[in-house]
């Protein structure tokens, strides 16, 4: 239970929101949902829940934690993969839930924007566009639950970066609540506006330790009159990146997604999710034990077409040289198709520990990664394997490492995963990568960031973190570690 000191921040959160937006864990309601990650790695404490119903809700919350010496994790649908939406150990920290903040404000066809608050899903963004006829690209296995706020705080990416870009690219305006509990509101929806610091770029990936966004203004896109997806083998690495390079060549912005599948991510799928397979009815996946034995690789090319399906399937079959491969017929062949590469992550979550990496690589550095760093793995770990996915078209790869077994779990998974890491950032850093591509730092990678960032680049980010957040209010020790937690790895 709270103790008096934090009796006094209860009573007036309740006093100011209603009782309903204050919850507090407990035996009954131990409110697991918002104080652990998806991944199950992270299990936090918190104060309470507060899910104020509005921005002035917002506002209030932050000013009175902040008055009370509290600090706060903001949080929107919980779906972080690098364990930045939930409390730490403490029990003295409140999780500011958006949820609540979760209606769409506007469409407006004419400009291609719409605004919406910050708690929405993004399958309702989705939704809201589509049934104004267009499109809000932006496209994730969680989007379901994940939420606006939490995407653009992440900067998220996902499967349509290679046409339309990230969540950066695609908003327009925020509307944020700052470290002191004050409200701005840029939500005017315009594609030109040079007034003075562009405030909505440096909150955008800051992960919640700068503001709260509580609303956004969001660019739509017209929606494709035609799609076609296809499924293709490839024999390597270095074959799916030629096959890219052909079908940016030949689709040029037609072209919207483009992701690699190593053959053991597939097995998995085989083995804990049959039924993914199973519906991809008569369409040719090798069996579960052609693709344990290491081959092939597969592509997952689709293609846009501003006139009709028939047309991006004309368009997309030109690219598709390998008779193997199978090209959509039909909307329930393409659900299919993006069900295989959807289920991935549940299949390895299935499948048991892994050490888990999101990078990005020139694109062209692909192939030599992936083939200096598996045989790097193996030769230290002759039991280990590499589960290795992603979004080849935008040089991120999700490059997932399963330990071998005597190293699944304990200390000596622990020590796997410190010593996996090394290996495969120093590969990503020698060949001029990133140590997250879109996931983000959150807790999981803050002490690799430390350890690999320019130093000067590390400076301006503490620099940033103190101007607008002095008294350390918003996700204190996420993205940069505190003061005092060292430099050891994480
Ligand atoms: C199955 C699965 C697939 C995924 N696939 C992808 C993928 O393809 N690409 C990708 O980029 N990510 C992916 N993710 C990661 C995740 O969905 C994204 O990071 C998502 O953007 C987080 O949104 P959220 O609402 O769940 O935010 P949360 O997880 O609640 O929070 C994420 C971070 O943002 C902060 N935050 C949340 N809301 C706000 C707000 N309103 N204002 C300020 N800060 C806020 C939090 O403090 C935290 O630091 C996947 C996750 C899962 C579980």
């Amino acid at each position: 239970m709270p103790g008096s000191r934090h009796a006094d921040l209860l009573r007036a959160l309740r006093a100011a929101l209603g009782d309903v937006a204050v919850r507090v864990p407990d035996a009954d309601h131990p409110l697991t949902e918002h104080l652990q990650d998806w991944r199950g790695r992270y299990h936090g404490q918190a104060l309470a829940v507060v899910s104020p119903a509005d921005t002035a809700g917002v506002a209030t919350t932050v000013k009175l934690c902040g008055a009370h010496g509290v600090s706060i994790v903001p949080q929107g649908g919980n779906t972080s993969l690098v364990g930045g939406s939930v409390p730490d150990a403490s029990g003295e920290q409140v999780v500011l839930s958006l949820r609540r903040l979760n209606q769409v404000l506007s469409v407006d066809a004419d400009n291609l924007s719409m605004t919406a608050q910050a708690g929405c899903t993004l399958a309702a963004v989705q939704q809201a566009a589509a049934q104004a006829g267009l499109l809000f690209p932006l496209s994730l296995a969680s989007e379901g639950t994940c939420t606006l706020g939490g995407v653009l705080a992440t900067n998220a990416g996902g499967t349509q970066v290679l046409r339309y870009g990230t969540a950066r690219e695609l908003c327009l305006g925020l509307e944020v609540v700052t470290a002191q509990g004050e409200a701005w509101t840029l939500l005017k929806g315009l594609r030109k506006d040079n007034t003075g610091y562009d405030l909505r770029h440096l909150l955008i990936g800051s992960e919640g330790t700068l503001g709260i966004i509580t609303a956004a203004s969001l660019k739509l896109h017209p929606a494709p009159r035609g799609c076609a997806t296809a499924l293709v083998p490839c024999a390597n690495p270095a074959a799916a990146v030629a096959l890219l390079r052909e079908a940016r060549q030949v689709l040029d912005a037609g072209l919207t997604a483009c992701e690699l599948m190593a053959p053991l991510p597939l097995s998995l799928v085989h083995t804990h999710l049959p039924d993914v397979v199973k519906a991809l009815g008569g369409l040719p996946l090798p069996s579960a034990q052609t693709l344990h034995a290491g081959s092939p690789w597969w592509l997952l090319l689709e293609a846009v077409s501003p006139l009709s399906d028939a047309d991006a399937q004309e368009r997309l079959a030109g690219v598709l040289t390998d008779t193997s491969a199978s090209l959509s017929q039909s909307l329930s062949q393409r659900a299919a198709m993006w069900r295989l590469r959807e289920a991935i992550p549940m299949a390895e979550k299935t499948a048991g520990r892994m050490v888990k990496h999101d990078i990005g690589l020139p694109t062209s550095h692909i192939p030599d990664f992936i083939a200096q760093v598996e045989a790097a793995l193996r030769q230290r770990w002759p039991g280990s394997a590499v589960v290795c996915f992603g979004h080849l078209g935008d040089g991120n790869l999700h490059f997932n490492v399963q330990p071998p077994a005597e190293q699944a779990q304990g200390a000596g998974f622990d020590a796997f995963e410190r010593e996996a890491n090394t290996l495969v950032f120093d590969a990503v850093q020698a060949l001029g990568g990133t140590i997250s591509a879109e996931h983000g730092i959150g807790e999981l990678r803050k002490h690799e960031l430390s350890a690999r960032h320019p130093a000067a680049a590390l400076a301006a980010m503490r620099a940033i973190k103190q101007a607008l957040d002095p008294a350390g209010v918003l996700n204190p020790g996420r993205v940069l570690p505190l003061a005092d937690e060292g430099t050891h790895q994480a």
